[in-house]
């Protein structure tokens, strides 16, 4: 078993700008060349700006290459949650936020022409117990007659027919927009393509310092200054971004194991629709099949950040998690297994605006694929001077609370929501 994200491992990953070329001013540097810092970098370019990345590590190698590949539509928490804390307009343009970034995602795919399996599969979501469906039923009935009439309730049967005839779940909800990729392959082509079009991107090069010098940036790094009118801080979980960010997004750990390719006549029964799904208890699971015939399964399994030995031992969980919808996978060999940071809010939802003169997008919390995306386009039309309308703009933003602890309590949180899914 490899150690490593299936998605970076199957692909030829793209290199980087030469340190050669390293410049000493650019129009903006965007710090971090996950999918938020690539996308920005991209629609810069393109706009004629001159466009350079700064990513500490390589390319899409964090959370933008280590995620479930999942491009959901319909907002991470509950739709009715969201209208009773910020009234029904404001959770439809949320809803239609991430309408938009599966759309901008497949207009990228479609434009740029990537190879990366894009598909609007659709996400099931599937509920454990009779409890778990009332609460989905109640949402789908909001959702539908409010933002999306594209969704709908499956009962038992259904579910079964869509998951290998596992009667495990009660019912589901089925959203139809969402869809889904491989993150390796996109990653890389929309570096390419920002480089193509005239972004300059430098791997292994940490921004080490930022300060403002009259109406400029400077931004320092590990390979020399660059002044810029703008900045775009697209860090992620990063604890190399400045501590007032630090303190908004709290890493969690998430792990993902993915099995050997399986047999047809396997592949086509466990999963026929070939569907994002996503279970309901606190502690859920995520899933979804590959084009080479393989089940990628995730879940947040042993509540600590990722680590060579926490990857290990969630690894273990998540095969008990897997088997526990498929009795027939018991002896599917797992052929990789890793873990990642997911980038979560207090409100868990997406984060933009600018701070001290900075522009910021961050806190996508585990909803990031098509949300980095798509907000990295609109930060980088807003940045080459177009009008956008962002719904989550400058919206207020909630430290965590106890952030220093915060961390230290995981294993006990987890305890305490694995007890709730047992027993209530
Ligand atoms: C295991 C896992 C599963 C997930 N599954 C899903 C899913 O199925 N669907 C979904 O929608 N979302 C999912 N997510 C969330 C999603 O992957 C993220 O929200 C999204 O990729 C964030 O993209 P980003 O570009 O903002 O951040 P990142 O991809 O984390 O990129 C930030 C980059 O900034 C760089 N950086 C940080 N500090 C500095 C610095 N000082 N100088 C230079 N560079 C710096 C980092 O090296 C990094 O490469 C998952 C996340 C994880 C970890």
């Amino acid at each position: 078993m490899k150690l490593v994200p299936y998605w970076l491992d199957s692909i030829s990953p793209v290199s980087g700008t030469a340190l050669s070329e390293f410049p000493t001013r650019a129009d903006v540097v965007v710090v971090g060349g996950g999918f938020t810092g690539l996308s920005a970098a991209r629609t810069l370019a393109k706009a004629g700006k001159t466009v350079v990345v700064l990513e500490a590590d390589q390319i899409a190698c964090h959370a933008s290459g280590r995620n479930g590949g999942h491009v959901n539509n319909g907002t991470a928490g509950n739709f009715q949650s969201m209208v009773g804390k910020y009234g029904l307009e404001q959770a439809v343009a949320l809803y239609r936020f991430f309408d938009d970034a599966v759309d901008t995602v497949e207009q990228i795919v479609t434009s740029e022409n990537i190879d990366c399996d894009f598909r609007r599969c659709g996400k099931l979501k599937v509920a454990w117990t009779e409890k778990h469906l009332a609460g989905l039923r109640a949402d789908q009935d909001a959702v539908k007659q409010h933002v999306d009439p594209e969704t709908d309730l499956l009962d038992r049967d259904a579910v079964a027919a869509e998951i290998g005839g596992s009667t495990t779940f009660e019912g589901g909800m089925l959203y139809r927009k969402s869809a889904q990729m491989h993150v390796g392959k996109f990653g890389s082509a929309l570096a390419a393509n920002a480089m193509s079009t005239g972004a300059k991107i430098f791997e292994n090069t940490p921004m080490t310092a930022l300060h403002r010098a009259g109406n400029v940036f400077e931004v320092s790094s590990s390979s020399g200054v660059i002044q810029a009118q703008n900045v775009l801080l697209a860090t992620g979980t990063s604890r190399r971004a400045p501590n007032w960010f630090r303190r908004r997004v709290m890493p969690v750990g998430s792990f993902i194991v993915a099995t050997a390719p399986m047999s047809e006549d396997l592949f086509s029964r466990i999963l026929p629709g070939r569907r994002n799904v996503v279970t309901t208890r606190n502690i859920h699971n995520y899933f979804r099949t590959t084009a080479d015939r393989r089940l990628i399964f995730g879940g947040r399994a042993n509540f600590s950040q990722s680590s060579e030995k926490s990857d290990i031992q969630s690894g273990q969980i998540l095969h008990s998690a897997l088997t526990e919808i498929y009795p027939e996978l018991e002896s599917t060999e797992i052929d990789y297994c890793w873990g990642g940071n997911v980038d979560m809010s207090v409100d868990r939802l997406p984060h933009a605006g600018e701070w001290n003169g900075v522009t910021y997008a961050m806190g996508l919390s585990g909803h990031g694929v098509q949300m980095s995306v798509h907000l990295g386009h609109l930060l980088g039309q807003k940045l080459s001077g177009e009008q956008v309308d962002i719904p989550v703009w400058n919206r207020p933003w909630q430290p965590i609370p106890a952030y220093g602890l915060a961390t230290h309590f995981m294993p006990v949180v987890g305890a305490y929501y694995r007890a709730k899914d047992r027993y209530l």
